[in-house]
């Protein structure tokens, strides 16, 4: 059925047109609309280029309790769940919370027993060094009143030893949950893709999929069942990887086998970052190196042989540094200019001269927006005031040249991209007013954070940034927003998620 659309195609203010979509395709733009499409924009589809939609399928398939604020409140909680069958997973409880809780101050078994509706159900205390399970998941494991606690672990029992369904510390090893099959992790990555959509975005850079995910996105795509383009970057040493070595890249309906994914070192929040100089709050401390320049390189050599992508996860200044290392000698060996980019996954803080030298690469920076603003209170305090001018730096790598790519590494953070493009123009925590924000030498204009979700992300994954233009002829990957506030600096909302011309 064709169908039309009503917004402004270019910001803060661009004139109101009538976008005409039939099949699959952009057929007319007619200026002109309703005075209440003033207030809508139409732009290219929203890419978030650099996420895990397994990990978000499962956290949508687990019970959160972090708000439950009473035992009654997290029965309830648990007794509503949406969550589909199997078994009941989830946590966040914190039975110090719970003015109404239990004599003895633990959960029991028999009440998430009966909220669970006889599911086996098993969920971790806030700290994770408990779990609450129902009769059901205690049987299934044979804990009863003979099973002795193990060493380092703790069985919560009534007076007659019976437990009660609180498994401590080393007892929770006891009981574990089968892992989910290749339905279940279907139907979770379904519900994850889904969402996606719901937040606006027509595709997303999956960066991180084993093989069983690859083979999931494979079937799903043959039987056209994908809600959204997916471009697959899968883990070093899979077989999925090894076959996209042999075969090069993987081009199917709305999927993509772009490359391949390797660490270069851990996260900053857990001093696993590597920095070229120790951590300003632990001078014994420089961080995690997960791959040496040398088996970068060499991992670059092959991806480029293979018109493959390498995507290298690096945080810290001295990972970035030997990143950029490994891609310089390897595009030297290679001796001309790779099929599509490589690229750096979070690049969080850069060493002196690194975005020049990613420029001169043609590496790609893909970047998180709202990594910033959520570590902004503690960055400063673990890196020192001279570091953090170079972190986060989205200014100096575009004035530089560099080409970025945004996303949000959820479930990490929030997928949402008008969160994004709020963290990227105002350098503030979402939701506040857009004064003066952390460091805003480095924030973005409103057009280069759209096209780091847009062109920027196209790019990236080895697709023309022209394929993204909303014109005639073009496919109508768009999404439509209402925008509302400061107009260089709007907190959008989504209104409708277009994907080659249909509605998602
Ligand atoms: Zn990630």
């Amino acid at each position: 059925m064709p169908f039309t659309l009503q917004g402004r195609l270019a910001w803060p203010h661009g004139e109101i047109c009538t976008v005409g979509i039939q099949g699959s395709t952009i057929t007319s733009i007619v200026p002109g609309g309703d005075e209440a499409a003033g207030a809508l924009w139409i732009t290219p589809g929203f890419v978030d280029a650099h996420g895990h939609p397994p990990l978000l399928g499962d956290q949508l398939a687990s019970v959160d309790l972090s708000g439950a604020a009473s035992y009654a409140q997290a029965l309830r909680t648990i007794h509503d769940a949406n969550v589909p069958s199997g078994w009941l997973l989830g946590g966040g409880w914190d039975q110090h919370r719970w003015p109404d809780a239990p004599q003895g101050g633990w959960p029991l078994a028999d009440d998430l027993e009966r909220v669970a509706k006889g599911r086996p159900a098993l969920l971790h205390r806030v700290d994770r060094h408990a779990v609450w399970a129902s009769r059901t998941a205690l049987a299934s494991a044979g804990i009863t009143r003979d099973t002795p606690d193990p060493p380092a672990g703790h069985i919560v029992r009534d007076t007659n030893g019976h437990p009660t369904g609180v498994l401590v510390d080393r007892a929770a090893e006891l009981l574990s949950a089968p892992p989910p099959d290749d339905t279940e992790r279907e139907r979770r990555l379904r519900a994850a893709l889904a969402s996606l959509a719901s937040h606006g975005l027509t595709g997303v850079h999956e960066m991180a999929a084993d093989d069983a995910t690859w083979r999931i996105y494979r079937r799903m795509d043959d039987a056209g069942e994908l809600p959204i383009r997916v471009w697959v970057w899968v883990l070093e040493g899979t077989e999925a990887a090894e076959s996209l070595m042999r075969d090069g890249p993987y081009r199917g309906k709305r999927l993509a086998g772009r490359g391949i994914k390797a660490f270069a070192d851990g996260a900053l929040g857990s001093h696993g970052a590597l920095l070229a100089e120790p951590y300003l709050d632990d001078a014994s401390a420089r961080g995690l190196c997960l791959a040496t320049a040398e088996a970068l390189e060499k991992l670059a050599r092959s991806c480029l042989q293979s018109s493959l992508q390498l995507a290298v996860h690096a945080i810290g200044d001295g990972a970035v540094g030997n990143t950029l290392d490994a891609f310089e000698a390897a595009l030297r060996t290679h001796g001309r200019a790779p099929a599509s980019p490589l690229r750096i996954e979070h690049a969080q803080i850069l060493g002196e001269g690194d975005a020049l030298r990613m420029a001169r690469l043609g590496a790609v920076a893909s970047m998180q927006p709202v990594h910033a603003t959520s570590d902004m209170p503690w960055v400063e305090r673990v890196i020192g005031p001279e570091r953090v001018r170079r972190a986060y730096a989205w200014r100096t790598l575009v004035d530089a040249g560099v080409s970025l790519a945004l996303g949000s590494d959820f479930p990490i953070e929030s997928p949402s991209p008008a969160r994004g493009v709020w963290a990227a123009v105002t350098r503030a925590a979402w939701g506040g007013e857009p004064g003066v924000g952390w460091h805003p030498e480095q924030r973005l204009t409103l057009a280069e954070a759209v096209a780091g979700f847009t062109t920027g992300a196209a790019w990236a994954a080895g697709e023309a940034p022209g394929t993204c233009a909303v014109r005639v002829g073009a496919v109508a990957n768009l999404s439509v927003w209402r925008a509302e506030g400061d107009p260089t600096a709007p907190r959008l909302e989504p209104q409708m998620t277009i994907v080659g011309g249909e509605r998602v």
